[in-house]
């Protein structure tokens, strides 16, 4: 009897087997629908010999119902699924899902549904079908989305639909994208451009695994070196994937892109509407020769969708950690990226000014290909780095900008030139106290202070997202007036630069206000035209924004990253501070950048003025060395939570006082965890530092398995954390 294994989707269904019925003819990967008592399952068919499932005897199989109509997944995102699930103790099952989208992609027909504004007007007007047709201005979506868009229930969207002022639309998923035409303007490279761009294409062309490490400063043309290998891989008939570490960043990225290849792309991050999702993942699973998706660019979730021809993968600003998903399958996407490639056989490009240590060390080791852009693009030179000792310099009492930087932004602003502040902190105070009695407003779900946000008058957790409104007085002593806003955040930051140049036309820039794509793009062109003379942002600012006109770049706080609890905080620093000083003098005209400090001499902030990134990479690499850090050894987390904080504490105990003895790993703990209440769990930590040369996984995984914990904790295993 022919028996096959299935992979479901379900992490606590695991594995099963079933009998394939007349007729059908699964493979390995192919996605099936199967019975399992009275429902309905989906999952994946797997080389038996990969994974282990509950014995079933032969008579008891039941047959699977059918194989759903898209292509099987292929056999390197199979070992992908493997490797990751593997890698970072997470079960196969939540692996798969990504690649299936949820399943979501799979399911329904060929065409769908969509609604739009027809112009019309309803007979009567309301309120809330006045903000419908306000709101779905361009919109067009399944009513459930638009109601979502509209902010008003779905009820009022159909009472439209019955006057004809909502229209439906008939929409085809299985349509094809635009084909981006890798002539349509391409540029003239510089040598070492040039230099870079043939490497990389050449192992595009020969279809081989290869790393490379594209080190070039900020404005050196990074991103125009790498489409030169896109264009190589779209005449070859080859997909490309092109990972971007958020969201924000896209829309820059887009005009570029539809610039050098004459369309968009196809795009793929958790917020797509079902239908897009569908359909792209539909494009992506098809042959570009069969008019398939050509060109993917996403966020980390684009990693795992099953690629028909992939040819080529760029990851840039790879050294950001938002390539690291911290929930759910906590993966690294830089990391699993790169073993994408390797399973697939093909190039992938790591692009970034400031390197992950990680990534130069293995560039140093040789087993990356560095290729280096060491001069800006034209004209440009790099900005001048200078730093301001707040001890000597400090600002006016009650103030947060010294007097120096002052006078520069007003120079610049004599001068019709631009200047970005950096403080990577949202809202106007992280933190209100009462003058009376003391009292601090703390997040009732979380160990963190409230943030106040003046502009949408509210008081925020930055964790969990409780919100409340600022009270009168305070709710310990209650005395009216009381209440004072400790520390800067942004919005304070542009309270000052507007008290002291009410003349600038200033732009705050965080996640509050450039919340979505066409916010994003209404600054990108206002930034872009000299319409903005103050930027003020988080760090958003840092990264991929090209604007002539910038000439000064000020940081508020270099300090601020450099406490709590991140591993790589020196590092963070001096990536954020290096990405935010490259904006400044990407034209013409030179950049001058000023760094506050409290501390000068610390060896980050004495690097980033001296310009001396290798000074900087080689005391980190020392120290990292010393401590036993990646990329010389490893760092797992195990962080116990539960509601009730004795029962988190009590399991957490229970399996440190049954900790391994194992060579070559350093257990410690438990304890609090930094966060010692996130999102109103309790949480306790177990830190592994290991060699090397260790298996700490598998120590992990048997470790573990000796416990048998209620549902109410969760244990989650968090391999080459990034924060404690
Ligand atoms: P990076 O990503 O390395 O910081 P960019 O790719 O943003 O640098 O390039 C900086 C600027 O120089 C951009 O405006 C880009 O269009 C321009 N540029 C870079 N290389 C070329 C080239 N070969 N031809 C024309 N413009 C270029
Ligand atoms: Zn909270």
């Amino acid at each position: 009897m022919d028996r096959i294994r299935v992979l479901s989707l379900n992490a606590a269904l695991g594995a099963l087997d079933y009998s394939i019925p007349e007729g059908l003819d699964p493979v390995p990967g192919s996605v099936v629908v199967a019975p399992l008592g009275p429902r309905l399952i989906t999952g994946i068919v797997w080389e038996a010999e990969r994974l282990l499932s509950a014995p079933v005897p032969d008579e008891k199989l039941r047959p699977i119902t059918e194989i759903v109509p898209v292509p099987p997944i292929g056999a390197p995102l199979r070992r992908l699924i493997e490797w990751t699930a593997e890698y970072y103790c997470a079960s196969l099952s939540a692996v798969a899902r990504m690649a299936l989208a949820s399943g979501g992609a799979l399911k329904g027909p060929a065409t769908t549904t969509e609604y739009r504004l027809s112009g019309g007007l309803p007979d009567r007007m309301t309120p809330q079908r006045e903000k419908a047709i306000e709101r779905l201005e361009g919109e067009q979506a399944t009513i459930r989305e638009l109601s979502e868009i509209a902010g008003v229930s779905e009820g009022v969207l159909r009472g439209l639909v019955n006057q004809g002022v909502i229209e439906p639309v008939e929409v085809d998923l299985h349509r094809p994208y635009p084909a981006p035409d890798p002539d349509h303007d391409v540029p003239e490279l510089t040598a070492a451009q040039t230099a870079a761009a043939d490497a990389i294409a050449a192992s595009v062309t020969a279809r081989r695994f290869e790393p490379f490490l594209l080190d070039g400063v900020t404005g050196s043309g990074k991103t125009e070196t790498y489409f030169e290998p896109m264009a190589a891989a779209l005449k070859e008939g080859r997909q490309i994937l092109v990972l971007l570490p958020e969201i924000a960043l896209t829309e820059a990225f887009l005009k570029r892109f539809s610039d050098r290849f004459g369309v968009a792309p196809v795009l793929w991050h958790s917020s797509l509407k079902s239908t897009e999702r569908r359909r792209a993942w539909r494009a992506i699973a098809t042959d570009p020769t069969e008019g398939g998706a050509q060109v993917v660019v996403g966020a980390r979730s684009a990693l795992f969708l099953p690629y028909a021809a992939l040819g080529l993968i760029v990851v840039d600003e790879a050294h950001e950690i938002s390539f690291k998903q911290d929930d759910g399958v906590r993966y690294n996407a830089r990391d699993v990226a790169v073993m994408r490639a390797r399973f697939e056989e093909i190039p992938i490009v790591l692009a970034s000014a400031t390197p992950a240590l990680e990534s130069l060390h293995m560039a140093a080791s040789g087993i990356y290909t560095r290729l280096e852009l060491d001069s800006r693009f034209g004209a440009a030179e790099l900005p001048t780095i200078d730093t301001i000792d707040l001890t000597q310099e400090p600002p006016e009492s009650g103030h947060w900008l010294a007097p120096r930087l002052v006078e520069e932004l007003e120079k610049r602003l004599e001068q019709g030139e631009q200047s970005l502040l950096f403080l990577n902190r949202r809202g106007f105070a992280p933190l209100t106290l009462c003058r009376n009695c003391g009292f601090r407003f703390q997040c009732p779900n979380c160990t963190a202070w409230l943030v106040e946000h003046r502009l949408s008058q509210r008081l925020a957790c930055h964790h969990c997202g409780h919100e409340t409104q600022p009270p009168e007085t305070c709710p310990e002593c209650g005395e009216p007036d009381c209440l004072v806003a400790c520390g800067p955040g942004v919005e304070r930051i542009a309270d000052e630069v507007a008290a002291r140049l009410p003349e600038a036309r200033i732009a705050l820039v965080t996640s509050d206000t450039l919340s979505s794509p066409g916010k994003a793009s209404a600054f990108i062109q206002q930034a872009s035209s000299g319409a903005i003379d103050v930027i003020v942002g988080t760090q958003l600012v840092t990264k991929g924004f090209h604007f002539p006109e910038l000439t000064l770049v000020g940081v508020v706080d270099a300090d601020l990253g450099l406490e709590g609890g991140d591993l790589r905080a020196a590092e963070r620093t001096y990536q954020q501070v290096a990405q935010v000083a490259g904006r400044a003098g990407r034209g013409e005209k030179p950049g001058l950048v000023l760094i506050q400090t409290r501390h000068p001499e610390a060896s980050v902030i004495a690097a980033l003025a001296a310009g001396d990134r290798d000074a900087f990479y080689e005391a980190e690499t020392e120290a990292r060395r010393s401590a036993g850090a990646p990329p010389f050894g490893r760092w797992a987390a195990i962080i116990v939570s539960s509601e009730d904080e004795r029962e988190a504490k009590d399991t957490a105990f229970a399996i440190g006082g049954r900790r391994p003895q194992v060579e070559d790993i350093a257990i410690y703990g438990p304890a609090p965890a930094p966060m010692a209440l996130l999102r109103g769990r309790y949480r306790y930590r177990l830190l592994l530092n290991a060699k090397r040369t260790a298996n700490v996984q598998a120590v992990i995984r048997d470790w573990l398995a000796q416990f048998d914990v209620p549902r109410s904790v969760r244990i989650n295993i968090d391999i080459d954390p990034y924060s404690f």
